[in-house]
């Protein structure tokens, strides 16, 4: 819908990740550092902030400390060590004295000249000369929250899976295991100033129906808690005191969606085959246990991507390995016979375990990350192995290793999976022998000697949200360069092209999961170009099948065919959407 700004309205646009429309009243986080308003102080009132200071300082060190005990027990004392340095930050007499000092002198609230000398201090610091010292900026800011937080009476952890009252959630950022937590009932929407359609965070947000907007810019700093607005995830806008005339439009735009939801509950049962009679398989991404359920109910031919680190986040310790095998059973005994792809642990990047402090690393999604990750630590990446082979015997599982760059890493990971396996006889625990392995092909590098992989595998799966970030260069989670982050640039489809090609020769089978497979839009150049499956979220699935039913994959590979000839993202681009849209001019009007 093209939406016109009406009197009395402001209007914010970002970036459209999760589709559907909602309004409420707003939640505003992570204001911190923003409104610590100054209030000036009688002499009389001086001492009592000094004392507040000192109790918010003895209060955040207790919070430190509760989160080195509880590290100390599930990783031993090195990791727990890093909060050494977070304790110092609260002794600094450089840091504290000054405060108190501010307070006295100036006779301003403990939260204002706290704040004050910490930025100071913290600006001070990353001016320095010294890459070491210049990196404990973070860790000050860290430590500096928690005491304003205290001082403030403000609920760190704001907790979002027990939200008083229906909000529409504000923030600057979020991450995928704060959405992870949010309680669908109250949680409305939400919206950030930054992120892309590809990072975690939004992939949660289609997965959980949350309608949402990214990439606001500022709108945590513009906007209040309490202002009433309408969120527009289909459009990617916000509008703050929407008019009569807005909600009315609106209205109609909704109306449309629900005509649009009944014609596709009719595809629901059907087989994804084109006109033509080409079929595709069709699966669907799942992030915990419990989205069984939702996958039955949308039509999918199993699962194609289980992300399993959404099991290792939220929780203080890791999950055992009985834990695992409960989650991966559950999963495969719903489906079965259908197959269930499980993805070993893909953490790093934007995912971290909350209480595995990995030190922060300048590149995280180019760190220590998935597959890298899992090959060092043998006890958490056994854990899940053996987790997933002794749920093999219960359903149709498969497996793959995330992040792979070549046949290294790939033989590597089987070797140690081998050992498991060795293991598991010997204790006379079943599993299924045949369990097919294969690999995602999300690092270019992987997609140019997917001839030498093809070999050791029974299948591919290309993760283009990575792919595309790696091969262009776009951090997927940046939306100053979100133009950039382009799926039908050539060197894209030719990476493709290359991973079918080398995989068919083998009669290895393609499926795709990253988030390109649920577009409407291109995902007739992934069958054109020959891939076999594709894997979505749940609620993107119905489209998929719909449009499939109407297409021909004649018109597919026409359309490939130009496409790799071509040297023009945008005119790629806009042959995919001609298509789309000819073929099921439905899904297209809003
Ligand atoms: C991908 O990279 O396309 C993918 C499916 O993996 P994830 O989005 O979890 O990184
Ligand atoms: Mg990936």
């Amino acid at each position: 819908m093209a939406e016109r700004l009406h009197k009395g309205e402001k209007v914010l646009r970002g970036i459209p990740v999760s589709a559907g429309v909602c309004r409420g009243k707003i939640l505003v986080l992570d204001k911190i550092g923003h409104n610590v308003a100054r209030r000036d102080l009688a002499d009389a009132e001086v001492p009592e902030e000094i004392n507040r200071l000192e109790k918010a300082l003895l209060g955040a060190r207790q919070q430190i400390l509760d989160v080195q005990r509880k590290l100390a027990g599930t990783l031993g004392a090195e990791h727990a060590s890093i909060f050494d340095a977070h304790l110092l930050v609260l002794e600094d007499p450089a840091l504290i004295d000054e405060a108190v000092r501010v307070i006295q002198s100036e006779k301003v609230n403990a939260e204002h000249a706290f704040h004050t000398v910490s930025e100071r201090y913290a600006a001070a610091l990353s001016r320095v000369d010294d890459e070491y010292l210049r990196e404990r900026v973070s860790d000050m800011r860290d430590v500096t929250g928690r005491v304003l937080n205290h001082l403030l009476g403000r609920n760190e952890e704001l907790d979002l899976r027990h939200l008083k009252e229906p909000c529409i959630i504000i923030a600057h950022d979020l991450t995928p295991s704060k959405t992870a937590q949010m309680d669908r009932q109250n949680v409305l929407g939400f919206a950030t100033d930054i992120g892309s359609k590809t990072s975690h965070t939004a992939i949660m947000a289609r997965s959980l129906r949350i309608p949402a907007v990214v990439g606001l810019k500022n709108a945590s700093e513009e906007l209040e808690a309490g202002q009433y607005a309408l969120l527009d995830g289909f459009n990617g806008v916000i509008i703050i005191n929407p008019t009569d005339q807005t909600l009315f439009e609106y209205g109609q735009l909704i109306r449309k969606q629900v005509t649009l939801e009944e014609k596709l509950r009719d595809v629901l049962t059907q087989p994804a085959v084109t006109l033509d009679n080409h079929r595709v398989l069709l699966t669907a991404n799942i992030e915990q246990a419990e989205d069984a359920k939702t996958v039955k109910s949308s039509g999918a031919d199993g699962v194609g991507l289980f992300r399993t680190e959404y099991l290792f986040i939220n929780r203080d310790t890791l999950p055992t390995e009985d834990e695992q095998y409960e989650a991966y059973r559950q999963v495969a005994l719903a489906l079965k016979p259908q197959p269930v792809v499980i993805r070993t642990l893909d953490l790093g990047g934007d995912k971290f375990l909350s209480h595995l402090h990995v030190p922060t690393e300048m590149n995280p999604f180019l760190g220590w990350r998935a597959i890298r990750f899992c090959l060092q630590q043998r006890d958490v990446f056994g854990g899940q192995l053996r987790a997933i082979l002794r749920a093999s015997a219960e359903g149709n599982v498969k497996m793959m290793y995330p992040m792979i760059s070549g046949l290294d890493e790939l033989n590597q990971a089987n070797a140690l999976l081998e050992e498991f396996k060795s293991e598991l006889r010997a204790q006379n625990v079943t599993f299924d022998e045949n369990l097919e392995v294969g690999v995602m092909i999300e690092i270019p590098s992987a997609a140019m000697v997917a001839d030498s992989l093809a070999r050791r595998c029974k299948f591919f799966s290309i993760g283009t949200n990575d792919l595309i970030q790696y091969a262009l260069a776009v951090d997927r989670m940046n939306e100053k360069i979100a133009h950039l982050y382009e799926p039908t640039h050539p060197a894209i489809l030719r990476l493709i092209k290359n991973t079918v090609d080398a995989a068919h020769a083998r009669k290895v089978w393609v499926s795709v999961c990253g988030e390109m497979a649920g577009d409407p839009v291109l995902a007739p150049l992934l069958i054109g170009l020959g891939v076999d499956e594709l894997s979505a979220a749940p609620p993107l699935l119905a489209q998929i099948k719909y449009l499939i039913r109407r297409l021909k994959v004649s018109d597919t590979r026409q359309l490939a065919e130009f496409a790799l000839a071509c040297e023009s993202p945008s005119e790629i681009l806009g042959r995919c959407q001609e298509l789309a849209q000819r073929s099921a001019p439905s899904l297209f009007e809003r």
